[in-house]
């Protein structure tokens, strides 16, 4: 599911995957919002944010 892709940092969230579609200069992210996955994680790098999309991705 596409998430909406704003004008505007998302100031609740910073990010560095700057291959992401929703990446922004300054490791900020234009995602309304961000799912994170998996259930069950037992620490911070078993996570991912699942709404990333390659940079090339066509919407
Ligand atoms: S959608 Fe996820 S991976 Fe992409 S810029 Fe936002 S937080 Fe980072």
């Amino acid at each position: 599911m596409s998430v909406k892709k704003m004008d505007k940092p998302n100031d609740g969230i910073k990010c560095i995957v700057n291959t992401c579609e929703y990446y922004m200069n300054g490791d900020h992210c234009t995602a309304e919002k961000i799912n994170v996955e998996p259930r069950n994680a037992n620490q911070s790098d078993e996570t991912d944010c699942a709404t990333f999309a390659p940079k090339d991705h066509a919407y």
